[in-house]
């Protein structure tokens, strides 16, 4: 069967919304180390891990492995009883989570997960007003499209919990983006202050990713979520980072995202999900105990941790830091950055290149520097057509996101740059 009949089949069926890349989409077959292959024998390097979910690399033979034996013995039966790879896993998680006193719970996804954060954080406050970040993205249920703060990618303005939204996202156009960072914080500082002066400080939390991921890989200063988590305190609201995108090393320089902020930004919440599967449908919550048990149901999720996720979640973690990965995020997304920074001036389009590690983004403008979407667009399919993958996003869709599993290579690093910048040079000219 073509790309083109299984597309058409797929159109006929699944939900006209369900996002699809490409004019022809692709139907990839099998996928090893960065690249996959489509079932018309094409090869594409892949600097989109996915949807940065292959976090280490496509067919990882320990996850394989580890996935392969659980298979063997028990696919799942209910976190009713003890599962052994969920324990393993949540001890390793709790190691690694920088929160004092941590207890686990597992999803089965980012959006469960910040569900599930939530209900915590409500439930622990005993208030259902809840604060985000404009131009955010939390997931696609009822409550986490509640906190997302782009509505056009909300299909509905009903909300299960009252969301203000404030400063501290730097999308490019807003009032404050092009402040110097200092002002830049302290102006969100001043936003984030006010609207917690109109609700009395009556909040269960402020949920916020400190890398935005679908928005467009835009990161706030260093050091803003201290200041703000400083704010916070003063009233006891809790603050959730939203790590389904910043996880597990993937900005090179911390293993979280929030780290970036320094200890004073330690969050009382972490969520996670994508890259701790490798492809496997696994995410989770950590909350200091108190948090963590404050909601008295007895309740689990029926597939969250199940022993074959956990498993290969394990098995990941444990390559990601034997490797240690996170640093060759660092080294990697430095030559991606030496490569592609040039193109700031150089080509017209190019407005912006920024992000850490391997989260890095690059914003196209028209001449006359509004959002172009239509070029980002055309790159695209230029390099999917030099087998190259790569994402794209923000509020406008104007941002090329890539996000390459952490084991890039620097060839393939230099090869990736090459393509990407010879479509960014033939964007508009056609
Ligand atoms: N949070 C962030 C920051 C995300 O980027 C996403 C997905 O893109 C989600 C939550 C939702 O995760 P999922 O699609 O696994 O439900």
């Amino acid at each position: 069967m073509t790309h083109a009949e299984l597309a058409k089949r797929h159109r006929a069926v699944l939900p006209e919304w369900l996002a699809l890349y490409y004019e022809e989409p692709i139907d990839v077959e099998r996928g090893e180390g960065r690249h996959v292959w489509d079932a018309e024998g094409n090869r594409y390097l892949d600097f989109f891990g996915g949807i940065l979910t292959t976090m280490t690399a496509h067919a990882l033979p320990e996850v394989t492995a580890a996935v392969r034996e659980q298979a063997g013995k028990v696919l799942h039966t209910s976190t009713l009883y003890l599962n052994r790879p969920m324990v393993e896993l949540a001890e390793r998680v709790a190691e690694l989570s920088g929160i004092d006193d941590p207890r686990v719970f597992f999803t089965t996804s980012g959006t469960e997960a910040n569900d599930t954060a939530l209900l915590l954080a409500t439930s622990y406050r005993g208030s259902n007003q809840v604060l985000a970040l404009r131009n955010s993205y939390h997931g696609r249920s009822f409550s986490a499209m509640a906190v997302t703060g782009n509505r056009s990618w909300s299909p509905t303005s009903l909300s299960p919990v009252q969301t203000a939204y404030v400063h501290g996202s730097r999308r490019r156009g807003t009032p404050l983006a092009d402040l110097p960072d200092a002002e830049f914080t302290e102006a969100c500082v001043a936003d984030l202050e006010d609207v917690l002066g109109q609700l009395n400080g009556n909040v269960a939390c402020l949920i916020a990713e400190p890398i935005q991921g679908v928005g467009g890989f835009s990161a706030p200063p260093d050091g803003m979520f201290a200041r703000f988590k400083e704010v916070l305190d003063r009233h006891g609201i809790l603050w959730i980072s939203d790590e389904v995108q910043t996880g597990w090393g993937r900005t090179g320089e911390h293993f979280w995202g929030w780290q970036a902020h320094g200890a004073a930004g330690a969050p009382d919440v972490v969520t996670f999900a994508k890259g701790i599967g490798n492809g496997l449908s696994i995410g989770g919550v950590i909350a200091r105990a108190e948090v963590m048990n404050s909601v008295r149901a007895n309740s689990i999720s029926t597939f969250g941790g199940s022993p074959i996720t956990a498993a290969g979640a394990l098995a990941n973690l444990d390559h990601l830091i034997a490797n240690d990965l996170q640093g060759n995020a660092a080294r990697t997304g430095a030559v991606l950055r030496e490569q592609l920074d040039g193109a700031v001036g150089r080509i017209p389009a190019v407005a912006d290149v920024r992000g850490k590690g391997l989260m890095i983004g690059v914003e196209l403008v028209r001449a006359d520097g509004t959002p172009a979407p239509e070029l980002a667009t055309e790159v695209l399919e230029q390099t999917r057509r030099d087998g190259l993958l790569i994402g794209k996003g923000g509020l406008d869709g104007n941002v090329l996101r890539i996000a390459p599993p952490l084991s890039l290579t620097e060839p393939e690093a230099r090869e990736g740059a090459r393509i990407l910048l010879a479509a960014l040079e033939k964007a508009g000219q056609r």
